[in-house]
């Protein structure tokens, strides 16, 4: 790292080092800091509360390796009070009588005081998670603004419809949506703001009441935004916000028989272990799990955009993203000309701690993580894959890994069939004899379907491969685009339900058909 960098180190051991002597001062530059510095408490039933246990659980700065603060550390009987708080603010609480337009004011209110807090929001997430504070201030906390105010304006119109029976015309038959109930929230850390927000929008718009569980990596920006849910003024018990770790505070929180559905984010694995916990009183559940999208890049592309375009669609939040393009296919006339473009990017990409404003590529998210990814580079190595770029971690302090291209692969390799959650990308090479059948069948050979992206200026080819596709999204010359419209979600393991758009009020409402004899 350059001199330059120590300098933000040290400003940033200054400001966040829990043992720090340092007096906050606003020169240090940080809004974060205060906050950081402050005693963590959960929020149940309105209160801000230590863990029942008194326990807590360390943060750490991914970039550094150090310990930032402390956070309490829920287990059982923390889920229990806080799904009991949940299920008297629906049944019986206030959340009931709040008419759909106050519900959307509520949401409204919320969007408005997170946007006012946006650089502090985005230093939280960039000190916490480690992804650059220029990301985090442009994508991270202006998508989830945006989620608030598009699930606001869907309070107000959570439509049933009237139905005409062919049973006879003395009949009135009309649907009405009604919330689905308490509803539990788990989210993992690669986004730890926006994944709280497309959990908790589409859930707080239908009426629903939430016990959200924070990822342990990542709990700063949620416990932050469990504060400014309380000063946009939704009643108690309407969010409740815990840390804590999975086994003892996420799997009791998805088998609760008082909860009424689980929305989940994370892997596949634990996806499956949500499904089965949900059983018990078969609770609803919906899923947004891992993936190994493609990026094809056909020799009609736009090169410069298309090779742009597969470097940011697997860099992008360090490659930490479950719609990654992590499987590169590029035409053979052009595959060269992609692999030295990708590799060129990735050696040009500035590496750094996440509040240094020029980073563009920060660490991994955690040693586990960082451990992972590593050993995923290892086994690309050992399987005989060949390195354009990286390969490796980058400086011998923080959990930072290169970015790195692997081709030369095949279909059966660890790297090419697992879901590598790193900067990791591997490329594959297709010829003019593969017809569009067969090479999206090569694009379709994975457990997961989640998103691609197709990169070509032939119309008629873009929308060909869009229909034989099987993913939950197809972006076409762009990868990683989202919109709080847009639904979101996979098809076979990497999930069950969307995310976002009209769509997701399906998940969150139960639809009751009323018929009248008239
Ligand atoms: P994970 O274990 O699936 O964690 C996701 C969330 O589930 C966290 O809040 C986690 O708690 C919680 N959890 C863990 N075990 C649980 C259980 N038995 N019951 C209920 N909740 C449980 O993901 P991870 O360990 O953080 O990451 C592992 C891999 O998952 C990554 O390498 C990546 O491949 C994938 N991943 C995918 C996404 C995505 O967006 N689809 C996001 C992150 C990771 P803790 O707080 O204790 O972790
Ligand atoms: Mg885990």
């Amino acid at each position: 790292m350059s001199a330059e960098d120590f300098q933000i180190e040290d400003k940033i051991m200054a400001t966040f080092a829990p043992s720090s002597e340092v007096e906050l001062d606003s020169r240090l530059g940080f809004q974060a800091a205060e906050f950081v510095r402050t005693h963590h408490r959960m929020l149940i039933d309105g209160n801000f509360v230590p863990a029942s246990s008194g326990k807590t659980f360390p943060v750490y700065n991914p970039a550094t390796g150090e310990v930032i603060c402390h956070v309490p550390e829920a287990d059982h009987n923390d889920v229990d009070k806080a799904v009991v708080a949940a299920r008297r603010a629906f049944d019986s609480g206030p959340w009931s009588r709040v008419s759909p337009s106050q519900r959307g004011q509520l949401l409204w209110k919320l969007a408005d005081l997170l946007e006012s807090h946006t650089e502090e929001f985005a230093e939280l997430e960039s000190l916490d998670n480690g992804k650059p504070v220029s990301v985090a201030r442009i994508a991270d906390v202006p998508l989830a603004v945006d989620l608030f105010r598009y699930m606001a304006g869907w309070t107000t119109k959570n439509l049933g419809s009237t139905i005409p029976l062919s049973a006879g015309q003395d009949f009135l038959s009309y649907t009405v949506r009604e919330p689905i109930g308490v509803v539990a929230q788990i989210i993992p850390w690669n986004f730890p703001l926006l994944m709280a927000a497309w959990k908790l929008g589409p859930a707080l718009a239908t009426g629903c009441t939430v016990v959200l569980k924070l990822a342990e990596q990542t709990p700063l920006t949620g416990l932050r935004l469990a504060q400014l849910i309380v000063e946009a003024g939704f009643p108690p018990g309407v969010v409740n916000v815990l840390t804590g770790f999975g086994e003892p505070c996420g799997a009791p929180l998805a088998a609760h028989n008082l909860v009424d559905k689980v929305a989940f984010t994370g892997s596949t694995e634990v996806g499956k272990l949500i499904a089965k916990a949900a059983t018990g009183n078969l609770k609803k559940v919906t899923l947004e799990l891992g993936g190994k999208s493609p990026a094809i890049i056909f020799p009609d592309a736009d090169m410069d955009t298309a090779i742009a375009g597969a470097a940011s669609a697997i860099f992008f939040n360090q490659g930490q993203c479950c719609c990654a393009g992590s499987r590169l296919f590029a035409h053979e006339a052009v595959f060269d000309q992609v692999i030295s473009g990708v590799s060129e990017i990735a050696g040009k990409i500035k590496i750094g701690h996440g509040l240094d404003p020029a980073t563009e590529l920060g660490p991994l998210v955690s040693e586990e993580q960082f451990e992972k990814v590593s050993a995923y580079l290892s086994s690309g190595r050992e399987e005989g894959a060949k390195i354009g770029s990286g390969g490796g971690r980058y400086s011998d302090r923080g959990y930072f890994i290169q970015p790195t291209v692997f081709h030369d692969v095949r279909p059966d390799m660890k790297v090419v069939a697992e879901e590598i959650f790193g900067p990791v990308v591997v490329a594959q090479k297709f010829s003019s004899d593969a017809d569009l059948e067969k090479l999206a069948a090569q694009a379709n050979d994975t457990v997961f379907g989640l998103a691609a992206s197709v990169w070509t200026r032939d119309i008629s080819i873009a929308h060909k491969m869009a229909r034989r596709i099987k993913a939950g999204t197809v972006w076409v010359n762009c990868h990683n685009v989202f919109d709080a419209a847009l639904p979101f979600g996979g098809y076979k393991q990497s999930g069950w339900g969307r995310e976002m758009g009209a769509e997701v009020l399906n998940n969150y409402t139960e639809v009751k058909a009323v018929t009248v004899k008239l």
